[in-house]
């Protein structure tokens, strides 16, 4: 930890790179575009899989798995689906290596192994999974069915950032199936919900709930859903996507089902997911410039207890400090003892603040004769010595405190970064001095977006879910705006 990481207020960009690393959650691939969880930002993922796998579980969700692979004329058959992922596909054309014959020690394709038929990776699952789910579905008494996956997939993204977007990451998509419109809609919202409710409950990240503007929206939807969230550079980040798919998938894999009045009817569809882009939410949103801040619920180690001795204590301080690691273990929250003796405590402070530690105790053997214990918290790094008596009691009151803390701390950013404006002057003058959300007047059409994307690379967010619906004129048309739609520069 000896270098300082770069200040955010200097390069967000290059701070964001560099915390990733140093704080040991991922780093660059051998691959182009492809990134390497390390253990520690594998144990964050972990946390937030299952967190969200008992949400979608309380929820009636089963899980379940489909390959990697996806014929071509499957992946086709929905057309805009296969239009709007087209580009970013990659494509498996032949099965075989051979040894060059030219190049001694080399491979090369078998060109006597190519595929009958291409296979795509897929960039997303509706293809395999609606071609599954003809077999799977025949009456009403099969509806409505409700599967996740946790899986990995791929698109080919030009330019990528470690975790928010990669060319290959992990995610979980959901893919239902209903008998009705209606109960098709409410699964669609129902989910956003658990996305929103996850995104502030322990990310503790606040989120605008709304809904995308016909360019922005999945290819192969009739509407999607989504979760907003803003970063401290005042740039927004859509944290997830829940997708009403009307009858587009069933129509094209030819998905019917049997009413209960006896007629055939084709299914009504869902899919939605959030990603590893999270990690990088998770990040972005709360830390600082000394490292992470986690907020608690989300940390692998929520304790860390930094043994502070002189040479030849160390093992008769353990031995004083288990009581309080076994009282907080039992407690639920988890625990690190940082034992090692080859590093100072000032070194062991900076690691783990690096790597967001929400709280650490220092303790001496004085501390201890005098029944007290030096607390920090790290998302406003003070200090306080406390009682050890109730030490677990405190620990687990002031994690509840960190996780509210952070909370609000995001919440007022966001309220502070979000600025309504009638005029494309005051439009652009926001976008570059406070930055943030832009609530404007928008006039619903395509072009009006496009052209304030091109000028300003400012895009539509979403309609909000709960703003109420406004008369106004179009900031740059001056056409009638039935809805004030939340604009930002995006990730
Ligand atoms: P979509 O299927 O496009 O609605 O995306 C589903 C989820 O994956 C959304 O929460 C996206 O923000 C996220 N996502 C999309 N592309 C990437 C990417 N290249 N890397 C990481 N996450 C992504």
């Amino acid at each position: 930890m000896s270098k300082s990481l770069p200040k955010r207020s200097e390069d967000y960009s290059l701070w964001y790179n560099e915390l990733v690393k140093r704080a040991g959650l991922a780093e660059n691939a051998a691959v182009r575009g492809c990134m390497v969880i390390k253990p520690y930002g594998y144990a964050i993922w972990e946390k937030m899989q299952q967190t969200l796998d008992g949400m979608f579980k309380r929820t009636g969700h089963q899980n379940a798995y489909f390959p990697l692979f996806v014929p071509k004329s499957l992946f086709e058959a929905e057309e805009k689906n296969a239009e709007g992922f087209a580009k970013e596909c990659a494509v498996v054309t032949h099965y075989r290596l051979q040894t060059d014959p030219e190049k001694p020690g080399k491979l090369r394709v078998d060109p006597n192994a190519r595929l009958e038929e291409e296979l795509v990776v897929r960039p997303t699952s509706e293809a395999i999974i609606w071609s599954t789910y003809k077999n799977w579905i025949q009456s009403y008494r099969d509806l409505p069915l409700l599967i996740n996956q946790w899986a990995n997939v791929v698109r080919w993204e030009m330019r990528t950032r470690l975790f928010l977007r990669t060319a290959e990451f992990l995610w979980q998509e959901g893919h239902t199936a209903h008998a009705t419109a209606e109960e098709a809609l409410a699964e669609t919202r129902q989910m956003l919900d658990v996305y929103a409710e996850f995104a502030e409950e322990w990310m503790a990240l606040p989120v605008v709930k709304g809904v995308k503007s016909e360019n922005e929206r999945f290819a192969g939807a009739i509407e999607t859903y989504c979760i907003e969230a803003l970063m401290q550079d005042g740039k927004a980040l859509q944290a997830g996507t829940s997708h009403f798919l009307g009858q587009n998938f069933a129509k094209a894999f030819d998905v019917q089902f049997q009413s209960k009045e006896g007629t055939l009817e084709h299914v009504w569809g869902t899919s939605w997911g959030v990603s590893t882009r999270l990690m990088g939410a998770l990040v972005m949103a709360h830390s600082d410039d000394e490292g992470l801040v986690l907020p608690p619920k989300l940390a692998p180690i929520q304790v860390v207890i930094v043994p502070i001795y002189k040479t030849g204590q160390l093992d008769e301080l353990l031995e004083r400090i288990r009581p309080m690691q076994q009282g907080l273990l039992e407690r639920g929250i988890s625990v690190k003892v940082d034992d090692r003796d080859t590093e100072r405590p000032g070194f062991k402070f900076a690691e783990w603040e690096m790597k967001g530690v929400p709280v650490r105790l220092a303790v001496g053997m004085r501390d201890l004769d005098a029944g007290t214990v030096e607390v920090a918290r790290r998302d406003t790094k003070e200090k306080m010595n406390l009682p050890l008596a109730d030490i677990v009691q405190s620990v687990d009151q002031l994690l509840q405190d960190i996780q509210t803390n952070i909370y609000s701390k995001a919440l007022r950013y966001r309220e502070q970064h979000t600025t309504r404006v009638t005029t494309y002057e005051e439009f652009k003058q926001v976008l570059d001095t406070t930055a943030g959300f832009v609530l404007a007047p928008w006039d619903g059409t395509p072009e009006t977006e496009e052209r304030i994307k091109e000028e300003t690379k400012a895009t539509i967010r979403c309609l909000a879910l709960n703003e109420p619906d406004e008369d106004g004129v179009d900031m740059l048309t001056g056409k009638p705006s039935a809805r004030y739609a939340y604009f930002a520069r995006a990730y």
